[in-house]
């Protein structure tokens, strides 16, 4: 499906190339226009009905959805954690897996939810422990290697990051919204999110912002649609939005597993931080 994207933009870009610079071949002219944003929209707590229409959406612009999904949230003893994940049906995993299979990125959004500043560290490790057990059964090739960890509330501690790293790919906790270029050893990501109203002025800001400087990486921690979940997003919105970023030639909306093995995992060794280096002078 990215070969569509990338033919209608070399047919785009042959365009401009011929017209402005007729020596260039037209590969010349796309490597000219690297990518140095890239927008992840990283979707919480895994709604049955939202993040079915999140991923529908994701598909028609050809993009993968980053969907964070609790481990027990389907099942009859989970206790939700307030009005906002009770008051709509969850998905399980044979949706995760069928989203999954689409194409899109599934990640790990805790055991049961708890807030993990508000337990004891051995308690906290253990529940994410499960998580990632429970992820390892019932997700078809979960790797916490390539795994990416969202603590609920985006809560963690000092002490939670340092075990975590390493036992997963990375964690995404609470912090600034912009990143920076994804980079070998970069293990923590960090987010803002709005609510419990609508965030899409929010989110427009950051992207405002994000695509204000030479490089970056945005990552906004979003939920449901329209009426669904903490501060959520119209569907419309999402569509326009996604319409919008694609059209841009600097932006790669990626999910945030994607955006690692992409631009860091994939990469030699001996290329590391390249991108980072090059884009952010
Ligand atoms: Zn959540």
């Amino acid at each position: 499906m990215r070969r569509t994207r990338r033919k209608f933009l070399a047919t785009a870009g042959s365009i401009v190339a011929s017209a402005a610079l007729p020596w260039r071949s037209v590969a010349q002219a796309e490597e000219a226009k690297p990518k140095r944003h890239i927008v992840t929209l990283s979707f919480d707590d895994g709604f049955k009905k939202s993040f079915l229409r999140t991923a529908e959406i994701y598909e028609k612009h050809k993009l993968s959805a980053c969907l964070n999904v609790i481990a027990t949230a389907h099942e009859k003893g989970f206790q939700p954690p307030g009005e906002y994940i009770a008051g709509s049906p969850r998905g399980d995993f044979t949706l995760w897996n069928e989203l999954q299979e689409r194409g899109h990125e599934i990640m790990p959004h805790t055991y049961k939810h708890t807030n993990l500043r508000q337990v004891s560290f051995d308690e906290a490790t253990d529940l994410i422990t499960r998580c990632l057990d429970a992820f390892a059964e019932r997700l078809k090739g979960f790797d916490p290697e390539k795994a990416v960890y969202n603590f609920a509330y985006n809560a963690s501690t000092p002490e939670l990051e340092k075990w975590l790293t390493g036992r997963v790919r990375a964690f995404r906790t609470g912090g600034g919204a912009i990143n920076r270029w994804p980079h070998r050893g970069q293990s923590k990501l960090t987010c803002t999110s709005f609510g419990p109203a609508n965030c899409e002025h929010a989110i427009d800001q950051e992207i405002e912002k994000l695509l204000a400087r030479p490089t970056g990486w945005l990552v906004f921690n979003t939920h449901g649609l329209d009426e669904e979940g903490w501060g959520p997003i119209r569907a419309s919105y999402l569509d326009r939005l996604l319409e919008r970023l694609t059209a841009m030639d600097s932006v790669d909306v990626l999910p945030a597993g994607k955006a690692l093995a992409k631009y860091v995992d994939s990469r030699p060794k001996d290329a590391s931080d390249l991108d980072a280096t090059e884009q952010s002078g």
